[in-house]
């Protein structure tokens, strides 16, 4: 085994310790769900990219669950920095490897892994053997309070119960393979002696009709016990099954009340029967003791979001996609609002046990607070900022008038240009106030009806004044009423063009359409750029959020203008979505109601 840690990585009883992790049956086993979510919930909590519950052989280390490292099963005793985390009872840490002289030719440090932090938490047997670890790995540095170390401990101590409770489980089916087999060989026995008793039924005549009633007897017996064995092996199962969400629901609740932060719920998806932590009544302005039903915490959801999370939760239960919402909840006990932030996912029905749906809430007052007191500040300045970029509009314009009138193209052609870099400051103003304003969900709207087709047209004529970088081509272009705020609408295509613009590179193609699809016009504006990977797609929309990639660093913006596009186009219960691929160019699509179908409606 080569080993790339320049010290002995073998503890003085590894033979027995090795002998305790054979043991348990674990090694080299397919993924179970009940490992795979503590590993999930690790990277939730500690929000880390990679999770892995390993298990070290005298080779080998194997992941019974990995979440964040592709495929990989197992890999080498001698490279693994589980190996490392096995030799020491308390949480392992490294919080910048590199500057780890033990970790200095690691391949997982110095290769293209680029590993900066590891912290590994023991995972030790009741007589004290380590057999592997819960550890977590990023690949930026970062640090390790002690808090932190005591729930990576409390999650460690979750797998060692289940992977006991799994033992477990495996010695009781075997029992039961033994209890059947004993009871076919019981079975095997009675239909040999049925045949010697038929032969002898040859022999005696009398005796046989005897016999053949005892013997009916005995099959019948036989079949019951047969039967009962089975129901056993039924009840038996549903007791496991039961002992073991008892033992994750304690588990959940312990850890809980032991680290301050994290409020755990469960909901049954059938039932919806729902448990919460201590800390989580907590945030309801519940005492530990009462119970809190699904609908009760409901109620305490501000009224203005009360419905939309009750729908959010409903969707992940039937879609069992991934739930993440942040919304005030008002205290039962003194009416403090505070702002959480709740995560969770569905956990399919597995082995027999139901399907429930589980996550996280997260006080995230202060950040809220806080964004509100610079949402203020950006607001008030982006006022006082308009008044005199609003002057200064009007005096570039006199001038340029003048300039014209003079016959002096270069002061004019300056002053236009001038003019157009004022005209962009004030629609980043404007981007700013109306951010305010979407935050509150006041975006006010000033609708007229208009025709679609001439709002695009005019984009054209602007985009041929400013921008030569690209060839912007705009077809087809049809005609649609529409019933909205023409000026709303038009910021949106021309931000969509702008980022068109920005993400793609100069001399590409830009392909803009304007057409009608059953009772929507719907806009699509396509580029030929870089693209947007699969993960960032759904946060594109989410305010202040730019995807993180070298190339664009330089691209300037704030990650708000998708954000106000899509608060316009839903105030106009319209739908803003993006179809892309990485370095394949994106399009971005938006449609709105058109004025017929929002007349329809009206007078149904
Ligand atoms: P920004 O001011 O950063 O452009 P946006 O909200 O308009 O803010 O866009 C958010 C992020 O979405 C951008 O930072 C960029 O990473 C990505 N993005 C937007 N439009 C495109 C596009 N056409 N092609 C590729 N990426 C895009």
């Amino acid at each position: 085994m080569d080993n790339t840690f320049g010290k002995n990585i073998i503890p003085d009883n590894d033979e027995l310790r090795i002998e305790a992790l054979k043991r348990y049956k674990i090694l080299d086993t397919p993924p179970e769900n009940a490992f795979d979510n503590v590993a999930k919930l690790a990277t939730q909590i500690f929000d880390v990219p990679v999770s892995l519950i390993s298990l070290v052989d005298a080779e080998q280390v194997y992941f019974k669950a990995n979440v964040g490292m592709g495929n990989v099963k197992s890999t080498s005793r001698g490279v693994s920095l589980c190996s490392l985390s096995i030799l020491d009872k308390n949480v392992t840490v490294f919080e910048n490897a590199p500057t780890e002289p033990c970790l200095l030719t690691n391949p997982n440090v110095a290769g293209s892994f680029g590993l900066r932090f590891y912290a590994g938490a023991p995972l030790t047997t009741a007589d004290g053997f380590r057999i592997g670890t819960l550890c977590i790995i990023d690949k930026t540095p970062r640090t390790f309070d002690e808090k932190s170390r005591f729930i990576l401990e409390s999650l460690a101590k979750i797998v060692m119960d289940e992977i006991e409770l799994r033992l477990s489980s495996i010695e009781e089916a075997g029992k039961q393979h033994t209890i059947s087999e004993s009871a076919e060989a019981v079975n095997e026995e009675l239909k040999a002696t049925n045949d010697e008793l038929f032969f002898s039924q040859r022999m005696v005549e009398e005796l046989n009709e005897e016999l053949s009633t005892t013997n009916e007897e005995i099959t019948a017996a036989n079949e019951e016990l047969i039967a009962l064995n089975h129901s056993l092996k039924v009840s038996q199962r549903s007791l496991y099954l039961s002992n073991a969400k008892l033992a994750e629901s304690e588990e959940i609740k312990n850890l809980a009340i032991d680290q301050a932060e994290l409020g755990i719920w469960y909901i049954d998806a059938d039932t919806r029967e729902f448990v919460s932590s201590p800390r989580l009544k907590d945030f309801f302005g519940y005492e530990a003791s009462e119970t809190m039903a699904y609908d009760a915490a409901l109620n305490h959801i501000r009224e203005d979001y009360r419905s939309i999370v009750g729908a959010k939760v409903e969707e992940a239960i039937a879609s069992g996609e991934a739930y993440d919402l942040e919304y005030p909840i008002i205290s039962k006990k003194d009416n403090r609002l505070r702002w959480v932030r709740a995560t969770g996912k569905l956990n399919p029905a597995d082995n027999g046990r139901r399907s429930y749906f589980s996550g996280t809430i997260m006080d995230i007052t202060e950040r809220k607070e806080d964004d509100q007191r610079k949402n203020g500040f950006i607001s008030i300045v982006s006022h006082e900022l308009k008044t005199p970029l609003t002057s200064m509009s009007g005096y570039i314009q006199v001038l340029q008038l003048r300039a014209t009138k003079n016959g002096d193209d270069f002061s004019s052609g300056v002053l236009g240009r001038a003019l157009l870099q004022v005209r962009k400051m004030g629609s980043l103003i404007d981007g700013f106030l109306n951010m305010k304003r979407a935050e509150t969900r006041k975006i006010p709207l000033d609708v007229t009806v208009f025709d679609m087709a001439e709002l695009v047209k005019e984009s054209e004529v602007e985009s041929m004044a400013t921008i030569s970088s690209h060839n912007v081509i705009f077809a087809p272009v049809e005609r649609t009423i529409v019933k909205a705020d023409r000026d709303k609408i038009g910021q949106v295509i021309t931000n969509l063009i702008n980022n068109a613009v920005k993400y793609s590179p100069r001399g590409t193609t830009i392909n803009v359409a304007c057409v009608t699809i059953e009772t929507n016009a719907v806009i699509s504006v396509k580029d030929q750029g870089i693209g947007i990977a699969a993960q960032d797609l759904k946060k594109l929309f989410e305010r202040f959020y730019r995807v993180n990639r070298k190339d664009i660093e330089t691209v300037s913006g704030f990650g708000i203008g998708l954000y106000l596009c899509e608060e316009i186009v839903q105030a106009h219960s319209g739908k803003i979505w993006v179809e892309s691929e990485l370095g394949k160019g994106s399009t971005f699509f938006f449609s709105i109601p058109t004025e017929s179908s929002i007349t329809k409606l009206e007078e149904s």
